[in-house]
């Protein structure tokens, strides 16, 4: 699980689209893990009469990438074509009746719950061969409503009116619900971890941990079973971020928010704006893969000239400071962890609030080497 690169493998995914009064962009990146293991699923307009509705998820993947690659395939379609999330919906005369908000409910955790129990039969998962499993975090957008379900340890959060003001729980060991859980069903939690191994409480797949006798599937050491939020639809709502840990471990919910807002007003192309949150969080430290969806609503920030100007006198002044740095400096004290230092203490309050200097030190750094004087011993380069 834990094996890393040299360097990290920074080629990133990306999709976009538009409809429903909805924009998404997505990046998704390896990083610094030898195997990409995340997944995703962006649906604009679904099936079976619920075309104003639009379905968003993110799966992280452990042990394997088979779990979050047939979740990233298949939980929409366990969702909205199960009998409970059908409910008591009418098309006999032609119209579309919406199913209920318990309907919904329902429907998302037999879904899950559908899903997990076909993945179960799968051969290389009876065989034991296969030991994968997967967190997943979705949001199902209706027309009045902001479906939320999660299960395990990745992230969905509402910014609405310039804050944060929701976010899924994550589900970790140690939470004393879980915690509880784990023990009834003869487990234990060590160094945070279920039986000190499995560092999420719940997942999809990670059928090792789904075999304790007499006990349902949603009371064994890792369950399957989604936590679900309602919100209702404001028009203050700004934008959704769905992310995995990779995200989340470097930067919290605000910052994320606040990032994602200020980017909003420098470009309108939800895919750059995903892939410099994923670049920040990379220059932050992460050492996971990385993969994040934001949904923008019609109420989301637009683009301001002010706040791109302003961008663009930070490139400016970043680009002016490393000019007087080399100049200045002895050869010595040109390296580029010198530089970002000089940069960090004297540009601070001028970094996009969320980000800070980390969201510039991709633009630091080829600014640098566009700029410093070439020497022969170029040491290793970004
Ligand atoms: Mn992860």
């Amino acid at each position: 699980m834990g094996a890393f690169l040299d360097k990290p493998k920074t080629d990133k995914q990306n999709k976009g689209g538009m409809g429903n009064g909805l924009r998404y962009g997505l990046c998704s990146m390896q990083g610094w893990r030898v195997e990409m293991e995340d997944a995703h699923t962006a649906v604009i307009g679904l099936p079976y009469g619920l075309k104003d509705w639009s379905f968003f998820a993110v799966f992280d993947g452990h042990a394997g990438a088979k779990v979050s690659a047939f979740c990233a395939e298949q939980l929409l379609e366990h969702i909205i074509a199960n009998e409970d999330f059908r409910g008591k919906l009418d098309v006999t005369d032609g119209t579309e009746v919406q199913p209920s908000l318990e309907d919904v409910k329902k429907g998302i955790k037999t879904g899950f719950l559908k899903l997990d129990e076909m993945m179960r039969t799968m051969p290389e998962m009876v065989s034991g061969e296969d030991k994968s499993g997967s967190t997943a975090v979705c949001c199902i957008v209706s027309p009045q409503h902001i479906f939320f379900a999660n299960c395990g340890d990745s992230r969905a959060v509402l910014c609405r009116n310039g804050k944060c003001s929701f976010a899924t729980r994550d589900h970790k060991p140690v939470n004393p619900e879980e915690k509880e859980r784990i023990q009834n069903a003869g487990g234990s939690v060590m160094i945070q971890r279920v039986n000190g191994s499995l560092a999420v409480s719940r997942a999809l797949g990670d059928f090792e941990y789904k075999n304790v006798e007499g006990k349902g599937p949603c009371e064994q050491l890792v369950s399957p079973e989604p936590e679900i939020f309602i919100e209702d639809r404001s028009p203050e709502d700004q934008f959704l971020v769905l992310a995995c840990d990779g995200i989340w471990d470097v930067m919290t919910n605000e910052e994320l928010c606040a990032f994602v807002e200020s980017r909003m007003k420098i470009t309108d192309s939800l895919e750059q704006i995903s892939n410099s949150v994923v670049d920040t969080c990379l220059y932050k430290g992460s050492r996971d893969n990385m993969s994040i969806v934001v949904v923008s609503f019609e109420g989301a920030p637009k683009v301001s000239d002010v706040a791109v100007k302003k961008e663009q006198e930070l490139d400016a002044k970043i680009e002016t400071k490393i000019r007087e740095l080399l100049l200045k400096e002895s050869p010595e004290n040109q390296d580029l962890p010198y530089i970002m230092h000089m940069l960090s203490t004297e540009l601070d309050d001028s970094f996009p609030p969320g980000g800070g200097l980390a969201a510039k030190k991709g633009f630091i750094e080829s600014t640098y080497y566009k700029l410093r004087p070439n020497d022969e011993q170029d040491d290793e380069g970004p």
